[in-house]
């Protein structure tokens, strides 16, 4: 007997569930608040990993997609200092294994692969309760509900379906993301884009970095890292670009004008992503009829695996249904005996990546982690 799934958050994760339980007969709703698959810029490159991502992509059947979304070249990567050295230029040869694919293309692929009408857009929940005989009822924000007897929160750093599990909020991780794009860059920022090259670029400082990466079609996607409590970026007005984008730039006073035309030759109004983390090792006590997966569960600082990782979950999640037809608790528990370790040891590692590459040793620890020294 195979029961309906209901899947809160049409991202990387729950897709990929929503795709591995239809590939098994297993019938699935994904509720996303978004309005449709183009509401939102889906953000930059991903590199996807054969032991997650790639085994996630494996077992949704859609490998040959996949490789067909696989931007050539993109794995090289040079690490910068301040004043323009070049530190490390490592290119790629090929034999890199993290093949790089634009997070939109991938979401559109996952996307075409579900049955029509297995994404209801335009529902966002705003919250969840307990009917009791393991069934919910989940609430959206025009009113209307649906109940449920198997529930999956993929909803997530903010999921509205975790606190049914856990009392766990996500914390400020002292530093943040901001945003930007350089389109064309090669014909109008030459000396920026030749320093960031085919693929990744790392200019690090102890609490300040620029990186950035190539993207499709000559675009350079920045990102800005300052280790700054929230109530700094608070005091800049997002709202007038050229004023922000100055005050940004201000923090990298002094660096190589070819880093700098990253931040001051923005295209886009810079967008502040704020890294929230939550604990490490985070769990809960089995709740009959409800789990949740990627970063509803284990959100950690950017470490290159969170997609990846929301992918594998919801593979994992979904061959654990189709291995137990009928008994869902089964399912759900042998899903988050597996899951419970493995991100608690991913969490442990974003964190030494991150102090490695933010912290006040860098840009020493992350040439020591390419050169394989770390
Ligand atoms: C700056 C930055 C860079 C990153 N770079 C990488 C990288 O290079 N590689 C990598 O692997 N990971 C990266 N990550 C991490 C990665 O983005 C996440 O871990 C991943 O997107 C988690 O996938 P998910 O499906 O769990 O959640 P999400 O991608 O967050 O998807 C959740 C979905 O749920 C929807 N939703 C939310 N609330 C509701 C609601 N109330 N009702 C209905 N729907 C809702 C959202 O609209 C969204 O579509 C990065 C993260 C950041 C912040």
């Amino acid at each position: 007997m195979t029961t309906h799934v209901t899947i809160i958050g049409a991202g990387l994760g729950g897709l990929t569930l929503a795709r591995v339980l239809h590939v098994h007969g297993i019938p699935a709703t994904v509720y996303e608040a978004e309005s449709s698959p183009a509401a939102r810029a889906q953000g930059g490159m991903l590199d996807i990993h054969d032991h997650n991502g790639r085994a996630a992509l494996q077992a949704a059947g859609l490998i040959e997609e996949f490789r067909g979304l696989v931007l050539d070249g993109r794995q090289a990567s040079r690490a910068i200092a301040p004043d323009g050295t070049v530190l490390l230029d490592e290119p790629d040869d090929g034999t890199g294994g993290r093949p790089e694919v634009m997070r939109g293309e991938l979401r559109r692929m996952l996307l075409d692969s579900l049955p029509a009408g297995t994404v209801r857009w335009g529902h966002k929940v705003s919250g969840v309760r307990t009917l009791g005989d393991g069934r919910h009822e989940v609430t959206f924000a025009d009113g209307t509900t649906v109940a449920t007897g198997l529930l999956v929160g993929a909803d997530g750093a903010w999921s509205r379906v975790r606190p049914l599990l856990s009392d766990a909020t996500p914390e400020y991780a002292g530093l943040s993301f901001v945003e930007t794009y350089l389109f064309d860059a090669d014909t109008r920022h030459p000396a920026g884009a030749k320093t960031v090259g085919g693929g990744a670029m790392y200019a690090l400082a102890p609490g300040k970095s620029i990186l950035a990466h190539r993207e499709s079609g000559g675009t350079l996607h920045t990102y800005v890292v300052l280790r700054r409590p929230l109530d700094w970026f608070a005091a800049i007005d997002l709202t007038d670009p050229t004023a922000a984008i100055a005050r940004i730039a201000r923090e990298f006073d002094g660096w190589a004008p070819e880093l700098t035309t990253l931040i001051t030759g923005a295209d886009t109004a810079p967008v502040l992503r704020p890294v929230h983390t939550l604990p490490g090792g985070h769990r809960w006590d089995r709740v009959p009829g409800v789990t949740l997966l990627g970063d509803a569960a284990h959100l950690m600082p950017p470490s290159g695996e969170g997609a990846n990782l929301a992918m594998y979950d919801g593979a994992e999640l979904g061959a654990a249904l189709a291995a137990h037809p009928g008994d869902a608790e089964d399912a759900f528990t042998e899903y988050e005996r597996a899951l419970f370790p493995r991100s608690a040891a991913e969490a442990a590692e974003a964190v030494r990546l991150h102090e490695l590459m933010f912290g006040d040793g860098a840009p020493h620890g992350l040439i020591a982690m390419f050169t394989g020294e770390q």
